[in-house]
């Protein structure tokens, strides 16, 4: 049995002790923590680089990756060659209520889709609202950290090189698009002065012509 008030002591050597030390607590929110990087806070969907292969989808020990898709022919690339089909997302979510942010999907995505973004502050009221669906999910794309700088001599690798290709013909698309819609309000502009022009030709034809016909 111990002494009578030791325990007293004791509590209080340890208030004592540490009441001199500087404080580790972090102020959040009007302090916001410097994490790491490639802090484990929200998982990012490079929706360019999915081929909605199910690889993440199958691998996630907490099955909370929805992915919706349908199948889509492409036309062959050159002439007599064989048409091809290609998988078309149409849904991909992730419910962070179940997540239990193993990094497992982004391990095993053969074709870099998804990354860590350090971003934490997604709390929600409703925990429906913790389903992020793929716009929210490429949002956070946008906070993912930009990987560590490349030796000045190290040779592209070849992740770059793919996500500029498919960057590249996602603006050309636009690009074609906005081309076409451009001629498009051009030809439509055009034919509406033809339409006035023809207009006031026949006008001022039809009054001369009536006006002659008058001073006959
Ligand atoms: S981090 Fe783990 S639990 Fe969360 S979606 Fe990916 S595989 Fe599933
Ligand atoms: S593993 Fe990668 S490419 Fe395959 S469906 Fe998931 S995100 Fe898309």
């Amino acid at each position: 049995m111990g002494i009578p008030g030791s325990g007293l002591a004791k509590g209080l050597a340890v208030t004592l002790r540490t009441m001199t030390r500087k404080s580790h607590t972090a102020q959040y929110p009007d302090a916001q923590p410097e994490l790491p990087p490639r802090t484990r806070g929200v998982i990012g969907l490079f929706e360019e680089n999915c081929t909605v292969c199910m690889l993440c989808a199958r691998e996630c020990p907490d099955w909370c990756i929805y992915i919706d898709s349908h199948k889509e022919t492409v036309p062959p690339a050159a002439p007599g060659g064989r048409e091809r089909s290609r998988n078309v997302l149409d849904r991909f979510a992730i419910d962070f209520a179940l997540c239990m942010y193993c990094g497992i999907c982004i391990e095993v995505c053969p074709f870099d889709a998804l990354f860590w973004s350090p971003e934490f502050e997604y709390a929600e009221e409703d925990i429906r609202d913790l389903t992020h669906e793929r716009d929210k999910l490429r949002e956070w794309m946008w906070t993912v950290p930009a990987p560590p700088a490349l030796d000045p001599r190290a040779e592209e690798p070849k992740e770059f090189a793919a996500a500029r290709k498919a960057a590249d013909k996602l603006a050309a698309a636009e690009a074609a698009q906005a081309a076409e819609a451009a001629q498009a309000e051009a030809e439509r502009g055009s034919a509406g002065t033809d339409g006035n022009e023809n207009g006031t030709e026949n006008g001022t034809e039809n009054g001369s012509e009536n006006g002659n016909g008058a001073a006959s």
